[in-house]
């Protein structure tokens, strides 16, 4: 298959539209990092999804909506709490798991987008040329992140090529993803909040609205063989993000332990950032590189999300830095 990479323009929206009307995959920028985007409402074109990035079949999918309205007929339940989370970060990067409606309420939504799960997970994309992909569709779009599974993010439509060409037929360019990191998603229990995935919407942001739990898999390794439980969110799983170098996540007291301690590597990043972070694995990579080291940041506001991805991306492979 040839990839064409179109602009954002009135050529290039309109492609991707008659691409997803007609069952096909196409990617397209958000403000978090480029989606695949596949109709959310037909099983055959989010199997395409799934063979494009070679992802596990356990790895349910989020489902790109333009606004609340749109959400609300999915046949989903939406608690008040989310409806204000809604008004407050929408659109933006925060996304929400809603249960199915009962059984005999036909959901929207194939079973597919879920992997199966009695949930969904929803979001509205900060991003003009989504929204208006969606809007001229009329259906939502199910977007996982744009990249080979298991690679780091992409942010720039040349890291979409690199991983997908020949793989699909089309990817829309908008130049730079502004967050360049996921968004935060988030699930309800008795009108708290849990944090599956740690993103761009921070904690601290949340927590004006409710009380927030972070979930165990965001800063611990919860491979479904380490922990007795099923996990919440099966995306999160032991190595994701990560580049063709081995990644070694490093705990410092300071920047100049870090960089004492680095001394003799060619590849660091000391004060990672949640723009450039994917984008700067990617660029180490096509230096050749074989280690890359990292500074954990503090796990507080967007951190937390670099913090899990970072640990992800190393595999857990996480080493002190002496003074
Ligand atoms: P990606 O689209 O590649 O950014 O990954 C989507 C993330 O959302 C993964 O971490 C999934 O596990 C998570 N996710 C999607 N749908 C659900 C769901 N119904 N329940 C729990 N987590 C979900
Ligand atoms: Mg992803």
């Amino acid at each position: 298959m040839k990839t064409i990479i179109l602009k954002p323009d009135n050529n290039g929206i309109n492609e991707a539209v008659r691409l997803l009307k007609s069952g096909e995959i196409a990617a397209i920028p958000t403000e978090t990092v480029y989606g695949l985007a596949a109709n959310a409402l037909d099983p055959a074109a989010i199997e395409k999804i799934f063979i494009a990035k070679g992802r596990p079949r356990n790895n349910p999918l989020i489902v790109h909506v333009s606004d609340l309205e749109m959400a609300k007929g999915l046949g989903l339940e939406i608690p008040l709490l989310a409806e204000k989370l809604a008004e407050k970060f929408w659109a933006g990067p925060l996304t929400m798991i809603f249960k199915r409606k009962s059984p005999t309420v036909e959901s929207r939504l194939p079973a597919e987008v879920s992997c199966g799960l009695d949930t969904a997970a929803v979001r509205v994309p900060a991003h003009e040329t989504a929204l208006e992909i969606i809007k001229v569709c009329g259906f939502p779009l199910a977007a996982p992140s744009a990249n080979a599974s298991g690679s780091p993010s992409p942010t720039k439509a040349r890291h979409v090529y690199d991983d997908l060409n020949g793989l699909i037929p089309l990817i829309i360019d908008g130049g730079e993803c502004g967050c360049g990191v996921e968004s935060t998603v988030i699930a309800f229990e008795a009108g708290r909040v849990r944090i599956l995935r740690p993103g761009a919407v921070t904690p601290e942001q949340l927590q004006e609205f409710a009380e927030v739990i972070i979930d165990d898999v965001v800063l611990a390794d919860c491979q479904p063989s380490t922990v007795n439980r099923q996990l919440p969110s099966p995306g999160t799983a032991h190595k994701h993000y990560s580049p063709k170098a081995q990644v070694i996540a490093v705990v410092a007291e300071s920047e100049d332990a870090f960089l004492s301690y680095t001394a003799e590597a060619d590849f660091i990043i000391a004060k990672p950032e949640a723009n450039t972070f994917f984008a700067k694995l990617r660029e180490f990579d096509n230096h050749g590189a074989k280690q890359i080291f990292i500074r954990l940041p503090e796990p507080k506001g967007i951190g937390l999300a670099l913090y899990n991805r970072i640990i992800r991306a190393a595999e857990f492979n996480v080493i002190k830095a002496k003074e």
